[in-house]
């Protein structure tokens, strides 16, 4: 008999569990009568609220609901890592918590699996509800990012996927502790069926995404799916490099012929000024890659788990 995994990473969801649970039951039938067994396992991601407590009343009256509870707000990429971990199915679904992935997806998702595909991954569509500021910088970082990183990273694409074991024992061998989740699913590959639907709102609750923590993650996944800036920075080198060499000639030539008249103390605070910056900027750059090795060859644990059951 085989078995589904549904692994939902929780943040503070108290009001959402309770109506995640009945959702997912309304559309799970499909799986029982082609004999497939349903696992749910939440991970809680630290929660300061009744997450926790809701999650244990569901199990009180339903063996199949699992958990497993963090030490402290680890994110949801650590959430996911540890619910690849724990699920024991061969299938493995991502779900959020405020049914912004909508489980009646769930049986035209795995018909694709029967097809041959290995992973069924979905993208939204509209961005309907979504500050235009934000969808603007969001496409901005899509088209930017497939430009640099050789790993696909698709627009709009969601966590929300269905996938064989295979495919969760490839993302589980990047043991890696910036784990950027949608550049990972690109970078394993497999045959990967992608399907649309339109936006839907947050049930209850806020999302926990502000736009300067996106911009954080942006750059997370731009440091860890390309060394492009590195590059980048190499170049800027260059390009100043030569404009220096070239304005020395000019100097030297300036002088022979006309001599050394004393000036050009402005333009001499604007060059020092924009090749500082400049300096600065490329050693951010080399830091930033910097800080990311740091924390990897601390090998620190990527969670730490309070509870579970
Ligand atoms: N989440 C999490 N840890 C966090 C932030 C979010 O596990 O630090 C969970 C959250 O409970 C939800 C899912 O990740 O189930 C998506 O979060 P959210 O709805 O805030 O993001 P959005 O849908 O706006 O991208
Ligand atoms: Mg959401």
């Amino acid at each position: 008999m085989s078995v589904l995994s549904v692994i939902v990473p929780c943040y503070n969801e108290e009001e959402n569990i309770r109506y995640f649970y009945e959702e997912l039951w309304k559309n799970t039938p499909f799986f029982q009568e082609k004999g497939i067994e349903v696992e749910l396992l939440f991970i809680d991601d630290g929660s300061g609220d009744h997450t926790v407590e809701e999650i244990k009343k569901l199990r009180a009256s339903d063996p199949r609901v699992h958990m497993v509870s963090f030490s402290r707000n680890f994110g949801k990429e650590a959430a996911i890592y540890a619910g690849f971990q724990k699920a024991v199915g061969d299938y493995i679904v991502i779900m959020d918590a405020d049914l912004q992935d909508p489980p009646s997806l769930l049986p035209e998702m795995f018909r694709y699996l029967e097809e041959g595909y290995d992973s069924v991954a979905t993208r939204r569509v509209t961005r309907k509800g979504e500050p235009p500021i934000r969808s603007f910088f969001a496409r901005m970082f899509y088209r930017l990012m497939n430009r640099i990183s050789k790993t696909e990273i698709v627009d709009g694409a969601r966590d929300y996927r269905l996938m064989k074991r295979q495919v969760v024992d490839a993302i589980l061998s990047m043991g890696e502790y910036n784990r950027f989740t949608k550049g990972i699913f690109g970078w394993v590959g497999y045959r990967t069926k992608w399907m649309e639907y339109e936006n839907i709102e947050r049930r209850h609750g806020e999302t926990k995404w502000n736009f300067w923590k996106l911009f954080l993650y942006s750059l997370e996944g731009i440091t860890a799916f390309s060394t492009a800036p590195l590059a980048i920075a190499a170049v800027i080198g260059i390009i100043f490099c030569i404009l220096a060499f070239a304005a020395i000639l000019f100097i030297i030539v300036r002088t022979l012929i006309w001599g050394d008249p004393v000036g050009g103390w402005p333009s001499m605070v604007c060059i020092i000024l924009l090749v500082s910056g400049v300096q600065l900027f490329c050693l951010g750059i080399v830091g930033q890659y910097m800080a990311k090795t740091y924390l990897e060859v601390k090998k620190r644990p990527i969670y730490l788990v309070q509870e579970e059951f």
